[in-house]
């Protein structure tokens, strides 16, 4: 008989199973909303990015079957060859006037735009200044370009300006790029230092917005109106499938930055482009962002208030400026022990350890949404505190 070449795989995940880092798919059966049901367990959800309610939205939900009726499912091709529809060009016109920019790109996901971008602007004799906790789609996008990777201490601009200085007299050009929030940490990237420093050495600014889109700003306009940086960012990347509640990412800038995209970035030539329902969802959910700017501001006093309580139960929930809440647990095994008691106990809280973030950091990650009562939050700290208690991870 054949031996399975692919056996490797199958030990490599007994040992993790045994060491308890495995952690399985928990599976939705229904809406993702603030109370849900997850393997036959009603829970209150905190695991979801889901800022906003709006993946239930009745304004997007009418607006993804109408298109669906109009359009069909799909969308036929990749942007590229034919598969560009009115509607795609609507939601760019659209993100691109709320962000107050000159165009913008939709891309498949937030994770095609940011590899896709950062692999097409950039060029083997280049380099990439990145702070060290950038996501995963950041990392991947300056491996594919090929261009020197320059990674700075997480949030120490400080750095990134001496890393800047270092450089100045080699060629290449240089781009500085961070995560506008922290999406394992829910803190907020130093942006107006960056831009200082981008601004002093003539380095292209990026910043990826995925957490702040819907959440901070003006209507939830993202971290470079949180800050007053208009005009100073030189590429915005976006979310369509966190706050937004759909599925997407986008790019915002000048004109000739997205009409290079649409020539080169690959997932844009080369992956089909979003279903008709996919884009007129997302048209509506920006509507709803105007219309309804009291979602954002629910948000805000839910993150309050749960934050305070989880700080009152006394756990240690990291440096966190956002409705991200970290609480740390450090020992991997441990905090996938928690998440799974808490689940046991009504509230899904995602256990998140290496390689999504550094060994000895592991934590359970909460995030609060519009939605939440303040009844479940209550109901949710209750859980956590009685918990914490019975396995050691806070004080008696
Ligand atoms: C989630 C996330 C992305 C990817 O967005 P998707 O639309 O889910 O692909 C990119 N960057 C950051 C910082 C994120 O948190």
């Amino acid at each position: 008989m054949r031996l399975d070449p692919l056996a490797y795989l199958g030990e490599q995940l007994l040992d993790w199973k045994q060491a308890g880092t495995f952690q399985p798919l928990r599976v939705l059966e229904g809406p993702s909303a603030a109370e849900s049901r997850f393997d036959g367990h009603d829970v209150i959800n905190l695991a979801s990015n889901n800022y906003l309610g709006l993946t239930t939205h009745p304004k997007l939900i009418e607006a993804a079957i109408a298109a669906t009726r109009k359009y069909g499912a799909g969308s036929g091709a990749v942007r590229t060859i034919s598969g560009t529809m009115d509607l795609h060009m609507q939601l760019e016109r659209r993100i691109a006037q709320f962000k107050n920019v000159e165009a913008c790109v939709v891309f498949q996901s937030g994770f095609a735009a940011n590899a896709g971008t950062v692999a097409a602007v950039l060029t083997p004799d280049d380099h990439i200044i990145s702070d060290a906790l950038n996501h995963a789609s950041i990392i991947d996008g300056a491996r594919l370009s090929r261009a020197k990777i320059h990674v700075y201490p997480h949030r120490d601009h400080v750095a990134a300006g001496n890393i800047l200085s270092e450089l100045a007299g080699e060629p290449g050009r240089k781009l500085v790029i961070t995560d506008g929030v922290f999406s394992m940490d829910g803190d907020i990237g130093p942006l107006p230092e960056l831009v200082a420093h981008a601004e002093q050495f003539g380095a292209i600014m990026m910043v990826d917005d995925a957490h702040s889109s819907g959440v901070l700003g003006r209507n939830g306009r993202g971290t470079i109106d949180h800050f007053g940086l208009h005009g100073r960012v030189d590429i915005q990347v976006g979310t369509l499938s966190k706050a937004i509640g759909v599925l997407g990412g986008y790019v915002c800038g000048t004109k000739d930055l997205i009409e290079f995209l649409y020539a080169r970035a690959r997932p844009f030539l080369f992956s089909t482009s979003h279903p008709p329902a996919v884009a007129a969802a997302c048209l509506a959910a920006f509507d709803v962002l105007e219309e309804e700017p009291e979602r954002i501001e629910r948000l805000w006093e839910n993150t309050r208030y749960f934050k305070k309580g989880l700080r009152e139960a006394g756990f240690d929930t990291g440096l966190s400026e956002s409705p991200i809440t970290p609480v740390m647990v450090g020992d991997e095994a441990k905090a996938y022990q928690f998440s799974a008691a808490l689940f046991e106990a009504g509230v899904f809280a995602t256990g998140i350890a290496f390689p999504t973030v550094a060994k000895g950091k592991a934590r359970v990650r909460t995030i609060v949404s519009a939605t939440h009562t303040e009844a479940q939050l209550a109901r949710a700290l209750e859980v956590f505190a009685r918990v914490g208690k019975r396995l050691g991870i806070v004080g008696i």
